[in-house]
């Protein structure tokens, strides 16, 4: 007999697995190993659009799972990006930013409050590859300078 710890043990499990679903499928249309790691990094990042380091991520779920350890998250981060699943950017610096939105856009980062933020152009350069006969497969656009947030702030003061 499960006792009642055990049932809202089951169910919470149950839900989670639920909650996961869409990463599972992620996971599987690539093939790849269907990790607890892997999915919670996923789940942080489709929930934080943010473009957040490794670091912000890893010392984020730690609160919620002690057992995981960095290098792990690494791991599973350098993986879903090899497989194309999330990107990474260089944007701000020599820190990799990783984002969930695997497809082209273009960023936009704030030099005074470090904010990055999805712009969507279309690249006309896209269209000009195909005359090279190359297939694009990523394309980065880094915008820098101030967001409209910082300057409504410089405003007010
Ligand atoms: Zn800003
Ligand atoms: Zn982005």
């Amino acid at each position: 007999m499960l006792n009642c710890n055990d049932y809202k043990l089951v169910i919470i499990s149950l839900l989670w697995v639920k909650l996961l679903d869409k990463y599972v499928k992620i996971l599987k249309d690539k093939n790849i190993k269907i990790t607890p790691q892997r999915l919670v990094v996923l789940e942080y990042l489709d929930k934080n659009w943010t473009h957040p380091t490794a670091d912000e991520i890893y010392c984020h779920l730690k609160k919620k799972n002690p057992s995981l350890s960095k290098t792990t998250v690494y791991n599973a981060l350098e993986t879903l990006d090899r497989h194309r699943i999330i990107q990474s950017l260089t944007i701000s610096g020599s820190e990799l930013r990783y984002d969930l939105d695997h497809g082209m856009h273009h960023h936009f980062y704030c030099r005074k409050c470090g904010a990055i933020i999805d712009i969507e152009l279309k690249c006309p350069n896209i269209e000009k590859m195909k005359q090279y006969g190359h297939e694009v497969e990523e394309i980065h656009g880094y915008i820098k300078g101030i967001c409209k947030n910082c300057l409504k702030k410089r405003k007010e003061k």
